[in-house]
């Protein structure tokens, strides 16, 4: 693939040219006169998203109430139909996914359900040291809730190089302490994509449950939970799978766990037939819907409807084939033109291709911070710092072009050669 890029402007223009996703990028709105390279923290509004937003909000102008039975896409279902349209996304069966809550409060919900060290000797929990601070933090509560010491029972996983994490040593540490596992499917920083395969399957032969916090690769990667043994998972909407703001998060189940209780019961989660009998005695639906805890968050699920849409039809396997085009383009100019002095950059993100997510991390050491405001203040370009040294930047295939990656490199050399980081 490297062997067909070079460093003119026309190659950017004829990759463009060749681009079977080009004709997505008109469905979404664009900032004006921007190059947005962050949809890896939130992805853009596309039409689909806004039009399903505004049907949501019609249905609730028209209906009031009612809209919980009688709207087109009944409310009170939409949990479950929006888990049943992003199943595929993912290998799973439609039961196995829900719409609902948010990602940290999903993490909670999921490990109240899996992680229960008073059963045996098994009492901590394998995470890692370049996990996205909110999984760590609900990790620590989770185990100061069960009366232990997260010094002792929370495991992270070293990282040798301060950007990865060696598959091998997460498996090598599978020992009979662990009561848990819960890993990202991606680092936020450098992007790397774990091969949950691999991981997942020496969890299971160990018989310690895995869960995955998708959000770095859900919508840019495919999954297939079900045949890797995946026992939960949970990612965000807003990220690669353009939802919005906040947008209502996702939960995976394998249905072999179907029956579990619900580490955190809540009325949605109860037999979706029953559910207003209003009996006291909590019986959850045996889906992942059981695992609901609120009334539906409508308002925050519509876009996602529109925006799935989106994605399905463009279909997730056409997605990771031009994001990793698109990220291998990037990486292959940062090394052409900004490797050398006085540039000094470096790709922070594995190089190969199976290894990594959806951005790419471009470090500098000494002005990655002001490389970033003056990328956004001088040329309107989006994307975001990382620390210490990280610029990171998203390539999206349903919205970026080739071409804006070519620009971006060329004003990342023009702040460089011109000093113009020390202006902002
Ligand atoms: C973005 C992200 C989150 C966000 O958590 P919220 O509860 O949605 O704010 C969690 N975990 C990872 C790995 C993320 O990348």
């Amino acid at each position: 693939m490297i062997t067909t890029f070079n460093t003119s402007e026309q190659c950017a223009l004829d990759l463009d040219s060749k681009d079977s996703l080009a004709k997505f990028r008109k469905r979404f709105y664009i900032p004006q006169d921007t190059i947005y390279l962050d949809g890896n923290s939130l992805g853009l509004l596309s039409k689909e998203a806004e039009h399903s937003l505004l049907r949501v909000i019609d249905e609730w102008k028209e209906l009031g109430i009612l809209g919980w039975f009688k709207s087109d896409k009944s409310w009170f279902y939409f949990g479950e139909d929006l888990g049943a349209l992003a199943a595929p996304l993912v290998g799973a069966e439609p039961t196995e996914v829900i719409a609902t809550g948010t990602t940290t409060v999903n993490l909670h919900s999921l490990v109240s359900t899996f992680y229960n060290p008073k059963d045996d000797k098994r009492t901590k929990i394998i995470a890692d040291e370049l996990d996205f601070p909110t999984d760590i933090y609900a990790l620590e509560s989770q185990i100061k809730l069960r009366g232990l010491n997260p010094k002792d029972h929370l495991v992270l996983i070293p990282s040798e190089d301060g950007r990865t994490i060696d598959e091998e040593r997460v498996i090598e540490r599978m020992k009979d302490d662990v009561a848990l596992i819960l890993l990202p499917s991606a680092l936020y920083r450098s992007g790397q994509l774990f091969d949950m395969e691999l991981i997942t399957k020496a969890a299971n032969e160990r018989r310690i449950p895995i869960g995955w916090d998708c959000s770095h690769s859900v919508g840019v990667v495919p999954h297939r939970f079900d045949e890797w043994g995946v026992d939960f998972a949970f990612w965000c909407s807003y990220k690669y799978l353009n939802s919005g703001p906040g947008g209502t998060g996702f939960l995976y189940l394998n249905k072999k766990h179907f029956e579990k209780e619900p580490g955190l019961a809540g009325w949605f989660g109860y037999e979706k037939d029953k559910q207003f009998d209003m009996s006291l005695d909590f019986r959850h639906a045996k889906s992942a819907g059981g695992w609901q805890i609120s009334s539906s968050n409508i308002l925050c699920s519509a876009p996602i409807e529109g925006s799935l849409n989106l994605t399905l039809e463009a279909g997730i396997d056409n997605i990771r084939r031009k994001s990793v085009k698109l990220t291998s383009y990037l990486i292959y100019l940062v090394d052409e033109v900004l490797s050398i002095e006085p540039y000094n950059f470096k790709i922070g993100t594995p190089r190969n291709p199976e290894k990594r997510s959806g951005h790419i991390a471009i470090e500098h050491d000494t002005e990655a911070q002001r490389i970033v405001d003056c990328l956004n203040i001088k040329y309107n370009v989006i994307s975001d710092f990382r620390p210490p040294s990280v610029v990171r930047l998203a390539p999206i295939a349903l919205y970026n072009t080739y071409h804006e990656i070519w620009l971006v490199v060329q004003y990342l050399k023009k702040i460089i050669d011109n000093n113009e980081y020390s202006e902002v």
